[in-house]
């Protein structure tokens, strides 16, 4: 649809709601996915309302296709469960219907309300903590009511079942097309209720490619520090969302300049102003070649961003360390993840392919072709392969290294002797030691917080 247009469409003038009629829209059911038209209708044949709400219509409105759905519906919790076979009802925080069709699950919420309390109130149904961050809300309310609890304005938009036409009770469709990020309310009162709005904001700004407004803008650089209070294990959501979905650099770009990188990885020493180039050169060259593997189709995984993010923390471990030494290597990656899950929980299953992607980065020195074919055959080898051709991109003493495993990989047996007996052994033994800690990442002589190290072997009693 011609989004410019719209303002135009939308009846109603000046006064809130906008509608917007089905002939004034591009939205039609052949382009909301079969499971959750079926949500729609299971919900309005049992005399119930039903929206398509959030970045459905969103991006519906923007032409693109959405990644998830969300329901929105005057049905309580136990009658949306009653609506359907396959029904769970989840969270505590905020209690949502997750109805399964297949592989496909819609997230059903009933109408929230309770704007009208202010933290100080109490309600059954709702906990506040002093600093006005919500801990549980199960107000329920009406549609406004629900439009003015969600984040931004354009995420506020109800797609009914019922006539085809969208809602807009918040301003939605003109930020829309001005490809805004307006938060609904007062912006400083909704970080607070909920500081992971500042990563949605980022998020949304780079996937979308909206500027913010200024008032939703602002309070970020006050209030970034709210975001250490969320639990590590939200945060690696989020984490997720902001980088396996294609717009990676953009959303790191995003952090950045709006300086909550920096709370997500605090032991990363990346200045957004004087910076450090090689750390930053890394996460950016991981970032890239993430959204180009999202974009073919690839998958990708967290292991591996984590291994770029976390590779200069890596380093200032090793300075203090031999790295040759047995067990070395891994108990720097142990001091590391201990540091970094503090703030964001990477699940065991990944750290455990991250530190592998990282112990294998020494034996790519080797000289020893008996050495390499066992490399080779490593059912890491992929990964750390493609983490030394990021290391290579932004270190020039790795090039050679990363083509001679390149050409490792498809030249013939004899070829491949040769390739690694080539290799001069000192350059080999040095690059064993030093590899780890190499090139201009050599760590800073101040740390920002240094730990004593246990011994690895405890002395004998
Ligand atoms: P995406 O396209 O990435 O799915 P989205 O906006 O749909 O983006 P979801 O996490 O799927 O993001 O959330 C669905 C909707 O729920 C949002 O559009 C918004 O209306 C509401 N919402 C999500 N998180 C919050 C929050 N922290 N505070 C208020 N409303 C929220
Ligand atoms: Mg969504």
């Amino acid at each position: 649809m011609d989004i410019d247009s719209i303002n135009h469409a939308a009846d109603g003038g000046e006064r809130l709601p906008l509608l917007l009629h089905r002939a004034a829209h591009t939205i039609s059911r052949k382009r909301i996915s079969p499971a959750a038209v079926r949500v729609l209708y299971g919900l309005h044949e049992a005399g119930w309302q039903a929206h398509l709400v959030g970045g459905a219509v969103r991006d519906l409105l923007l032409g693109g296709a959405p990644k998830d759905y969300d329901v929105a519906t005057d049905a309580h919790p136990e009658d949306i469960r009653g609506a359907f076979r396959s029904c769970r009802l989840i969270g505590r925080r905020f209690v949502i219907a997750h109805v399964r069709y297949g592989q496909e699950i819609i997230e059903v919420t009933t109408f929230r309300g309770g704007n009208e309390l202010s933290a100080e109130d109490e309600h059954p149904d709702r906990e506040v903590e002093a600093e006005g961050l919500i801990l549980r809300d199960n107000v329920f309310g009406t549609i406004e009511e629900d439009a003015r609890r969600r984040d931004f304005t354009v995420n506020a938009l109800y797609y009914s079942i019922d006539d085809f036409a969208v809602r807009d009770y918040v301003g939605g469709l003109s930020d829309l097309a001005e490809r805004k990020l307006r938060l609904i309310g007062d912006p400083e009162t909704r970080y607070r209720e909920d500081p992971v709005r500042m990563l949605r904001a980022a998020r949304l700004a780079a996937k979308l490619g909206f500027t913010m407004d200024r008032a939703t803008e602002e309070p970020i650089g006050r209030l970034a520090g709210l975001l250490d209070a969320i639990p590590p294990a939200r945060l690696f959501d989020e984490l997720q969302k902001l980088f396996l979905l294609g717009h990676a650099e953009k959303s790191y770009d995003q952090l950045l300049r709006l300086r909550l990188f920096e709370h997500l990885f605090p032991g990363v020493s990346i200045d957004a102003d004087s910076g450090r180039p090689y750390a930053d050169a890394l996460i950016r060259a991981a970032l890239r070649s993430t959204d180009a593997r999202v974009a073919e189709g690839k998958p990708v995984t967290p292991a591996f961003l984590f291994a770029a993010f976390l590779w200069e923390p890596l380093q200032m471990e090793c300075a203090h360390i031999d790295v040759n030494a047995e067990g070395a290597l891994g108990l720097a990656a142990d001091a590391v993840f201990r540091e970094a899950v503090e703030r964001v929980a990477l699940p065991k299953r990944f750290s455990l392919v991250t530190r592998e992607i990282w112990e294998l980065q020494p034996r790519f020195a080797t000289h020893s072709p008996g050495r390499a074919k066992r490399l080779l055959r490593h059912p890491r080898f992929r990964a750390a392969f493609d983490f030394l051709v990021l290391r290579a991109a932004v270190d020039p003493e790795l090039v050679e290294q990363a083509k001679r495993w390149e050409m490792a990989q498809t030249v013939a047996d004899d070829g491949f002797d040769a390739l690694f007996r080539a290799v001069p052994q000192t350059a080999a033994s040095r690059a064993v030691g030093a590899v780890v800690c190499d090139g201009e990442a050599r760590p800073a002589a101040k740390r920002r917080r240094r730990r004593r190290r246990k011994p690895a072997i405890a002395p004998s009693e």
